[in-house]
C-alpha cells in the first residue's frame, strides 16, 4: 500500500534515525530518506560530555543503531548532505548539493544548535562548543593534554564537561552569571547543591559574573569576566545553551515559535510535515500548552510517535519530561516541568548526595529529581501524571514508599 510513496526525515540524530526505526518496523515499504549534515551516523549524545569525552568508551558507544542498520533496511541515509530549503508547493525538500527530494511525508528533526558568544575573541583557538562527536573529540584531545580550562556556562553541558575535565585531572574555573550553578532550571536549593558537588570536587567556581572577552595570540590564554577579572587558561568550553534550527521551517513559512510548534500527534501547520526532538514545541495533553524539551528521552521517543503519525495513525505524545545526568559519583533523574513552584522539600538529606526533590505547587508535585537513588522515576512520574494530593510530612518521610503516597489516595476514594 505505501511502496510508492517516499517518507524524508531532515536530520540524522536520534529522533530521525529512531523514526526511520520505526517506520519499517511499522511495515512502511516505500522510499524512505534520512538525511543528515554530520557525517557521522546517527549518534546518542549523552557520553559526549561524560565517558566517551574522557576516553573511556569508544565511538561503537555513541552511534543509536549498527553500521549496517540502515543498508539492511533500506533506509538511504545521506551522511554530509544538509537540506537548504522546504518548497512545499512541489513537496520537495531541497539539499545544498541543489538535488531535490520530493516527499509525501517529511519529518523535520533538525535538533539544536549551541549558542555561540558573540565577544571579542571568540573565534580564538581553543575556544570549544560541543555537540557532536567531532566536537567531543576536539575537545577530548584538547583535554587529554591537560592544562587549565575555563568553562563559560554552567548548565548541564558546563557542569557535565567542568566534571569530566576534573576527572581527569585539568584545573578547572567555571563561569556563570547566575549566582548558582543549574539555577534556571532548578532554583536555588539544587542549585546549591550542584554548586556544592563541584567546590568539593575542587572546581573554582566565580558565579555571579558573565565574560567580556577571550584574549591570547592565536589561541585562548585568558577569559576576561564582566566583573574585571582575568582567568588565565589554555582552553575554554562555552556551554550557554542551544536553539532549535528551526530556519527549514521558518523559510516554509510553518508555525514556528520557541520550536517548530507542532500538535499533540507532532504534526506541524502542514498536514504532510511532521517535527520531532529538541526542535519540537509539541502540544502536551498532560500540561495543556506547548513544550519543548532538550532531552534525550524526549527525542528517543518523539521519533517513534512521528513515525506512527506520519502513517496516519493519531497517537498521541503525552510523556512527561524526564532527563538524566552524571556529574563525578553523583547520577541524578529528573522527572516533570516545574516552571515556578512554592518551594522544594527534600527526602534524605541533600548534603548525603542520595536524596529526592519535590518542586511543588500547593498539595501536588510538580517535578521530583533522585539523586543516587534509583528505581523510584515511575512512583515519582506517577505522583505528578496523577496529579496526587500529597503533604510534605509524608512526601519527605524515607519510610513511607512513594508507591504509598499513591495507594494512600485510592483507598480515600
Ligand atoms: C554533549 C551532550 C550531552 C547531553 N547529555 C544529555 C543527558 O545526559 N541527558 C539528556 O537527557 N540529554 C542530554 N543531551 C541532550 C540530547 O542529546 C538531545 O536532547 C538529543 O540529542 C536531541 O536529539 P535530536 O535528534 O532532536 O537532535 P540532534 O541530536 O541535534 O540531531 C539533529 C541532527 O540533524 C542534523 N541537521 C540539522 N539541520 C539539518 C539540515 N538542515 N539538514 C540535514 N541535517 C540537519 C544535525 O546535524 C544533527 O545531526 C545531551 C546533549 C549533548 C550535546
Amino acid at each position: 500500500m505505501t511502496a510508492d510513496r517516499t517518507f524524508v526525515i531532515a536530520g540524522a540524530g536520534l529522533a530521525g534515525a529512531k523514526a526511520a526505526e520505526t517506520l519499517r518496523e511499522e511495515g512502511f515499504d516505500g522510499r524512505l530518506v534520512l538525511i543528515g549534515t554530520e557525517e557521522e551516523r546517527p549518534c546518542e549524545r549523552p557520553p559526549l560530555s561524560k565517558e566517551y569525552l574522557r576516553g573511556e568508551v569508544g565511538r561503537e558507544k555513541v552511534h543509536v543503531h549498527d553500521e549496517g542498520f540502515y543498508a539492511e533496511r533500506e533506509i538511504e541515509l545521506r551522511l554530509g548532505r544538509t537540506a537548504v530549503s522546504l518548497d512545499r508547493s512541489m513537496s520537495e525538500l531541497v539539499l545544498a548539493n541543489g538535488e531535490r527530494l520530493r516527499y509525501d511525508r517529511l519529518l523535520l528533526a533538525t535538533g539544536a544548535e549551541p549558542r555561540r558568544l558573540a565577544i571579542p575573541g571568540g573565534e580564538l583557538d581553543g575556544v570549544h562548543y560541543l555537540r557532536s562527536v567531532r566536537d567531543s573529540d576536539a575537545l577530548r584531545e584538547r583535554l587529554a593534554r591537560g592544562g587549565a580550562l575555563v568553562v563559560v556556562g554552567a548548565g548541564w553541558i558546563g557542569c557535565e564537561v567542568a566534571a569530566s575535565a576534573r576527572q581527569l585531572g585539568l584545573d578547572v574555573t567555571v563561569v556563570e552569571p547566575s549566582s548558582l550553578p543549574l539555577e534556571r532550571v532548578l532554583g536555588a536549593e539544587l542549585g546549591a547543591v550542584y554548586r556544592d558537588i563541584h567546590l568539593d570536587h575542587g572546581v573554582r567556581m566565580l558565579l555571579g559574573t558573565g565574560v567580556e572577552a577571550f584574549e591570547g595570540a592565536g589561541a585562548v590564554e585568558r577569559v576576561r569576566t564582566s566583573d574585571g577579572r582575568t582567568v588565565d587558561c589554555d582552553l575554554v568550553v562555552v556551554g550557554v545553551g542551544v536553539r532549535p534550527r528551526t530556519e527549514l521551517a521558518e523559510q516554509a513559512g510553518l508555525a514556528v515559535g520557541d520550536g517548530i510548534l507542532v500538535d499533540e500527534h507532532l504534526r506541524t501547520s502542514a498536514p504532510d510535515i511532521f517535527a520531532a526532538g529538541d526542535v519540537a514545541a509539541a502540544q502536551h495533553p498532560f500540561y495543556g500548552e506547548r513544550v519543548r524539551v532538550e532531552h534525550w528521552a524526549n527525542a528517543l521517543h518523539q521519533g517513534p510517535v512521528a513515525a506512527r503519525c506520519m502513517l496516519g495513525r493519531t497517537e498521541p505524545y503525552d510523556r512527561l519530561p524526564y532527563f538524566f545526568s552524571d556529574q563525578y559519583e553523583v547520577g541524578m533523574e529528573y522527572s516533570g516541568l516545574a516552571r515556578s513552584w512554592d518551594r522544594v522539600v527534600f527526602r534524605g538529606d541533600p548534603a548525603s548526595r542520595e536524596f529526592v526533590a519535590f518542586w511543588l505547587a500547593g498539595d501536588r508535585v510538580l517535578a521530583g529529581m533522585n539523586v543516587g537513588v534509583w528505581d523510584v522515576a515511575d512512583p515519582i512520574q506517577r505522583l505528578i501524571r496523577e496529579r496526587v494530593p500529597v503533604d510534605d510530612r509524608r512526601l519527605t518521610d524515607p519510610e513511607i514508599p512513594l508507591e504509598q503516597l499513591d495507594a494512600s489516595r485510592v483507598r480515600k476514594r
